[in-house]
């Protein structure tokens, strides 16, 4: 990857970062008053339930973003953490935080459902890359 390719996705990044964090949601949406009304108690548990979880999944994306900053930095972005090989540039277009190139991402996504769903799982189980 040449640098001003790398500059290039530096400024997406930062982009997106900016991006994310103006559109985290704040705290009043976590912490909701008290209210005696047994409807609007259920309306703002489920409120503070979305906004929790829209915040563990933006700084979730927002270490992606910070781990990619700090691959820029170091000159490893673009290379694949597990297998060492260089991420295609569509994918880094598509995503451009990701750490993995496609044929392992299926890996991880394979394993995480498998996680997921309790499914048994053995971590030093090469998964077949999906076609
Ligand atoms: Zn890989």
């Amino acid at each position: 990857m040449t640098s001003s390719q790398m500059k290039d996705y530096r400024h997406t990044l930062k982009a997106l970062r900016t991006e994310l964090i103006n559109s985290l949601p704040g705290r009043d949406g976590i912490f909701i008053e008290q209210t005696s009304d047994a409807l609007d108690q259920t309306q703002s548990a489920a409120d503070r339930d979305l906004a929790v979880e829209t915040l563990n999944r933006h700084s979730a994306r927002l270490r992606e973003i910070d781990a990619a900053l700090a691959r820029i930095k170091d000159g490893t972005y673009g290379i694949c953490l597990h297998c060492e090989e260089e991420i295609g540039p569509r994918r880094l277009k598509a995503v451009p935080y990701t750490g993995y190139c496609i044929a392992c991402q299926q890996r991880r996504d394979a394993r995480g459902m498998a996680l997921a769903g309790q499914h048994w799982f053995d971590p030093d189980e090469d998964y077949p890359a999906a076609a």
